[in-house]
């Protein structure tokens, strides 16, 4: 069996010598350094948990390449069965971390480009998918984290990727050499990035015929020459450089660190490409992506969500305001509002369906309804938390107050509401809520995996209004007691 231990991890991680740059500074060893090591923290609970016998049917499958078991972030989704365990872990260690922990984006960038190489090839007589079952067999058997980059940075947002002022504000092939080719661009907001094992790089939207050199998909080791990965700030990143209770989660990061990925001119050989030019496919390896990840948002956030509705119900406690009932009912439609994401969620997987190379999509109208109701439901749970938890999350004096004997003894004093709480477990849990309501947090349910606008053009696409219609006139004119249409089953498409 080839699970990583946390430990591992981290020296693998140790030994690779990327090129990367926090708050302006290279960095020699990001596992060493203070804002990135919560995030690398998070990954290392996705290898823990892998070892942990309870929870080896939700952390790991068996590889339908080697029988081996492997871990779930390195194995393709064979069946509605496998969806939903995706969905199971994703909550699971959205519930331990309280923040993302990055490996599903090269999960289901894996599963994309898994997919629409085995299209390409039955199609165009290539051998993309025999070369990327020898580079996913190496990634199972590694264990390895991979950051899954497709989105660009699109430059001027009316034209397209060849009419762009800049030509490199998508990543591109420049050149073409028998052995391998050369890409330049850049890719924004990759999850986990800095500390991942491989970039795998995919074209971030659909093609024209006469954007051949857009059209790449391949994998770089991240410390290959060229690649240079710039991390991101967030909302009040630089308490993780303090001790003490402004931190919020003291252990882990505020989302997934994300990085922005510049290759500058980096090589990439023959047996790590992917897609080379084939630009009727684009489209097909982003709808694959997104749809897949749209739907790991219900449980991700659920997982998260259930920590934060457990912070605000302890702080109503603490408050001597948990047995009202405006409160309770508070409550209740934060938890009604998440099981909701997480029910479309497990509803999308349960509905999977096979694509051509044998594996398996969630349905994608429920997929990309996941997707959309967190952009709302995540805001409105956080919403609901700074309402019961009060403004105090917003005005508490630093943790250096508390250290001050003369002012600290005000500060606890007027801050303790019902007396058998400290006021120290008060300030703690509120600063949780301030971590868990950031900015950065929340705009990350906003637009990742695509802004609410995106996953609206999908369900447009799929909303299938004349056969409504068709319902509709059936039932009012009643020329049929049983809908022909009955059950409607979206099916994947492969323009988003
Ligand atoms: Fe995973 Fe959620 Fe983070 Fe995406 S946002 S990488 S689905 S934890």
């Amino acid at each position: 069996m080839s699970l990583k231990t946390p430990e591992e991890y981290v020296e693998s991680l140790r030994a690779l010598k990327i090129r990367a740059y926090v708050a302006g500074e290279r960095v020699d060893s990001i596992v060493d350094h203070p804002l990135v090591a919560p995030h690398i923290n998070t990954v290392a609970k996705t290898y823990e948990l892998a070892h942990l016998p309870e929870y080896r049917e939700v952390m790991t499958a068996v590889s339908h390449l080697s029988g081996e078991r492997v871990h779930r972030y390195t194995h393709i989704f064979q069946t509605p069965d496998d969806l939903i365990k995706k969905l199971q872990m994703l909550r699971l260690l959205g519930q331990t971390t309280g923040t993302c922990f990055q490996r599903c984006v090269g999960l289901d960038a894996l599963n994309a480009v898994y997919a629409t190489s085995f299209e390409i090839d039955a199609a165009e007589g290539t051998d993309y998918h025999q070369r990327f079952l020898d580079y996913l067999r190496w990634v199972q058997a590694e264990d390895l984290m991979l950051a899954g980059a497709m989105t660009d940075p699109k430059g001027d947002r009316s034209k397209r990727p060849s009419e762009q002022t800049d030509p490199d504000q998508f990543v591109r092939v420049v050149d073409r050499r028998v052995d391998g080719v050369v890409i330049r661009g850049a890719k924004l907001h990759n999850t986990g990035g800095i500390n991942s094992h491989e970039v795998v790089v995919m074209p971030g939207t659909g093609l024209r015929p006469d954007e051949a050199d857009y059209a790449i998909a391949c994998a770089v080791p991240a410390d290959t020459e060229g690649v240079i990965f710039i991390f991101g700030r967030q909302s009040n990143d630089t308490r993780k450089l303090e001790d003490g209770c402004d931190i919020g989660n003291p252990r882990f990061g505020v989302v997934g660190g994300e990085a922005m990925v510049v290759f500058d001119d980096v090589f990439v050989p023959n047996e790590r490409i992917f897609m080379n030019g084939e630009t009727g496919y684009a489209a097909t390896l982003v709808n694959y992506f997104a749809t897949w990840h749209r739907a790991n948002y219900g449980a991700c956030k659920g997982g998260n969500a259930d920590v934060l509705i457990g912070a605000t119900a302890k702080m109503a406690k603490m408050l001597g305001t948990d047995r009202n009932s405006i409160v309770r009912d508070k409550l209740v439609e934060m938890v009604h509002l998440n099981e909701t994401t997480y029910a479309s969620a497990i509803g999308s997987s349960a509905m999977g369906s096979p694509l051509p190379c044998g594996s398996c999509m969630v349905d994608p109208m429920m997929a990309n309804t996941v997707k959309q109701n967190i952009t709302r439901n995540f805001y409105q749970i956080g919403r609901l938390s700074h309402d019961l938890a009060g403004g105090f999350i917003a005005t508490l004096p630093d943790a250096k107050t508390l250290e001050n004997p003369e002012i600290a003894k005000y500060v606890e004093k007027y801050h303790t509401a019902k007396p058998e709480y400290d006021a120290m477990e008060r300030i703690r849990f509120g600063r949780y809520i301030e971590n868990a309501t950031s900015v950065t947090t929340l705009v990350e349910a906003m637009h990742g995996a695509g802004s609410p606008q995106a996953q609206r053009i999908v369900m447009t696409g799929l909303a299938n209004f004349d056969d409504k219609i068709a319902l509709a006139e059936q039932v009012i004119h009643g020329v049929d007691d049983v809908p022909t249409l009955a059950l409607p089953k979206s099916t994947p498409r492969t323009q988003p």
